[in-house]
């Protein structure tokens, strides 16, 4: 699942693809990827452009350069729009008539979603080189989100492609998801404000490259401004008196739940919590009544040291291919307990378990976390 530094990392990238860039078609594969009425959805973003991503926690919001009146109408399978340690979307306007214009589009990857932006200097014809490069000379690659492998840009659109934008300048970009829980949604001023207020402070990262645009968008104004995805304003209330308090409330769940829950700390999904628990050496699976004060200082400088170690290597989303910043290996290299069940523990060599908790595989090594 694509967490905080994978979806800030293919942020990052598609600022510098898609802005002002006119967006000339939309084809909408999988209507139900998107929660507005397709027809409604596809007017309103043909001939737009998108004028600024910014990001909280996992939730992407494009601007938009035209705002554009749509009927409000949910998509049939509502339910499907929430997921487990993640806060719902819907809103109760969204039932409404409205006649709020969309400033917005919200992207969320959720378990399976990939974005992947394509653009070639010769007609678009791919054949894997093999040897770990797709990328050729004239042809620009970002992609992210849900782990991608050389075949996934090999052949677009595939099975898995629900949305595709072609830009007038021939860039296209792919919104892929294999079990279609992400979703794009157009969004009125009140969405987006209702749909922030549900994430919880999101930890201090310091990003290895300059933000960029992001800095006077209307958007993420007023409660907001404190969790817009900018090094000094970023975290600004995930302080440690806020962080103790969450282990007073919820004394009977476990620490697992707790930390991946979106609605205290936004970003954290179920790789970085495994990861941050072994750097903390608290097993994942404590009762959050058991863990000591010293315990949960050490977890509080775990979150943002080894959500920012990610961002610096671009995340877990690629692995043994070189990226559009032609780097190879990315921070699966450095998971000390993630996905390493029956391999021996880096630290201690004892062999690293896997059980349960909160309903997500859960890592940890039985001798450094206590
Ligand atoms: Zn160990």
């Amino acid at each position: 699942m694509p967490e905080l530094p994978e979806v800030e990392t293919i942020r990052q990238d598609l600022l510098k693809k898609l802005i002002n860039k006119k967006i000339a078609r939309v084809v909408v594969y999988k209507p139900m990827s998107v929660a507005n009425q397709k027809a409604a959805f596809i007017k309103a973003l043909q001939d737009n452009a998108i004028t600024n991503i910014e990001r909280r926690g996992k939730l992407l919001v494009w601007s938009l350069k035209f705002p554009t009146v749509i009927p409000s109408e949910p998509r049939g399978d509502e339910g499907s729009l929430s997921v487990v340690g993640e806060p719902e979307i819907s809103h109760p306007l969204r039932r409404g008539i409205r006649n709020d214009k969309s400033v917005a589009l919200l992207v969320h990857l959720k378990m399976t979603g990939q974005l992947i932006y394509i653009k070639m200097s010769f007609p678009r014809k791919r054949e894997s080189s093999g040897d770990g490069s797709p990328i050729k000379s004239g042809m620009t690659v970002v992609a992210g989100g849900h782990k991608l492998s050389e075949k996934d840009i090999d052949t677009l659109p595939n099975k898995w492609t629900r949305i595709v934008f072609v830009f007038a300048d021939g860039g296209e970009l792919f919104f892929n998801d294999l079990r279609l829980f992400g979703y794009m949604k157009l969004a009125t001023q009140s969405e987006v404000d209702a749909a922030l207020k549900k994430y919880g402070p999101e930890p201090p990262l310091t990003l290895p490259s300059p933000v960029g645009r992001g800095g006077d968008s209307p958007l993420l104004a007023g409660e907001g401004r404190r969790v817009r995805s900018r090094s000094q304003d970023a975290g600004k209330d995930f302080t440690l008196s806020y962080f103790s308090s969450l282990f007073k409330k919820r004394k009977n769940t476990n620490l697992k739940a707790l930390l991946l829950n979106q609605e205290l700390i936004a970003g954290l999904g179920n790789i970085y919590v495994d990861e941050v628990c072994f750097v903390a050496g608290v097993k994942p699976t404590r009762r959050v009544g058991s863990i000591t004060k010293a315990e949960q200082q050490k977890l509080f400088h775990a979150i943002p040291k080894i959500l920012t170690e990610a961002l610096k290597h671009r995340g877990t989303t690629f692995r043994n291919f070189l990226d559009s910043s032609g780097k190879k290996g990315n921070y699966t290299d450095f998971l000390m307990v993630y996905d390493r069940d029956g391999q021996p523990c880096k630290r201690c060599g004892k062999i690293i378990l896997k059980t349960k908790a909160a309903g997500r595989g859960t890592h940890f090594c039985p001798k450094c976390q206590k």
